[in-house]
């Protein structure tokens, strides 16, 4: 038997159609399907989807591993701490899925505001019977307040987009951001007020413990019961059966989600309450993103495997 291949990667299967073979030159690639448990073996490298948990079993089974290259910029699927232990380095993809997730939180957004969904199933079901001034109404965006909790690089691309259809900014975070509140206009405030004045509240941070649930009963309370609520950042954040109450007592508005606490399953209450667009975590998902994130990936692969710093790890 020969030695292990000292450049032996795992890459999910997935990913294969957005990668060109020169990008792969060198490594000796085994592609995991998602549907795959992680395998046993000397892997120096893995490239997993946000779907597969990387966690301390997975670390004790991939004993010569160095590098987790998340395809994804969010990296809660990775137990980072325990890789950090172990010495393995995680790397992430940003900045290249911001525009796309911004003109998809954009699309939830215009999508809850006008009723688009509902629009579509009335003539879908040819239920519609001709134009009626009370027909489908929906909120006017022009001078009603955009909130954002987390103004990180997809919360100020969607701030700056809210600025395009005359909304007054405003956001929750640790650090101000000087340049975006010059350009925009937006305005740093405490976490009640952010929840308090929102027409539209929309979700950045990632999902950490001081984030997760923190839309829970006592923040919907505090929200305006024609607000619309935007989640594409990561499912947890929100205490989901506080939200289907929320949407069937008609506290309310509205709420756009791309992202779900248990996918891909989604909680049975929120499929059934009212008001709600409901997408399968496709924040990122255009031709030309999903291309990019395969490829920062597999570069931060070869720039470890040479020795090199990653391009975009996750913690400097
Ligand atoms: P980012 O640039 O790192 O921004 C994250 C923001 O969260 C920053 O403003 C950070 O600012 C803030 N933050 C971090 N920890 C916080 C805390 N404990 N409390 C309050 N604010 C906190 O990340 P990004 O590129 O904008 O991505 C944001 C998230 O979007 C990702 O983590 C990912 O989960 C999600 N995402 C989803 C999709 C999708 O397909 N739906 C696609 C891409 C990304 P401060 O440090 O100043 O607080």
């Amino acid at each position: 038997m020969g030695s292990p291949s000292p450049h032996a990667v795992l890459i999910a299967a997935e990913l294969q159609p957005f990668l060109e073979p020169d990008q792969l030159v060198g490594l000796d690639v085994t592609w995991l399907p998602h549907a795959e448990p992680t395998p046993k073996g000397d892997f120096v490298a893995i490239v997993p989807l946000l779907s597969r948990w990387v966690g301390g079993t997975e670390l004790k089974r991939l004993p010569k591993l160095k590098l987790v290259a998340n395809c994804a910029v969010g990296h809660d699927n990775v137990d980072v701490v325990a890789a950090e232990m172990r010495g393995v380095k995680v790397t992430n993809t940003p900045d290249v899925l911001t525009d796309a997730t911004a003109d998809l939180t954009w699309a939830l957004i215009l999508a809850c505001a006008r009723r688009v969904v509902e629009g579509n199933d009335v003539v879908n079901r040819r239920q519609w019977t001709g134009w009626h001034p009370t027909l489908l109404l929906g909120i006017e965006l022009r001078g009603r307040t955009l909130g954002l909790f987390g103004a990180g690089r997809i919360g100020q691309a969607v701030g700056r987009r809210g600025v395009a259809f005359g909304m007054r900014i405003i956001y929750a975070a640790r650090n101000a951001r000087p340049e975006f509140e010059r350009d925009t206009r937006a305005e740093r405030v405490e976490r009640s007020r952010l929840f308090r004045e929102s027409d539209v509240l929309s979700l950045h941070v990632p999902s950490l413990p001081e984030t997760k649930g923190m839309i829970d009963s006592d923040a919907l309370r505090q929200m305006k019961p024609t607000a619309i609520l935007i989640n594409t950042a990561r499912g947890d954040l929100i205490r989901e059966e506080a939200l289907a109450a929320a949407l069937e007592e008609g506290r309310l508005g509205a709420a756009g989600l791309d992202v779900y606490s248990d996918e891909p399953a989604i909680n049975p209450r929120l499929l059934a309450a009212p008001r709600t667009v409901l997408l399968p975590h496709i924040g990122s998902a255009t031709h030309e993103t999903r291309r990019q994130m395969a490829a920062i990936a597999v570069a931060n692969v070869q720039a470890v495997l040479k020795g090199e710093p990653p391009l975009t790890p996750v913690f400097h």
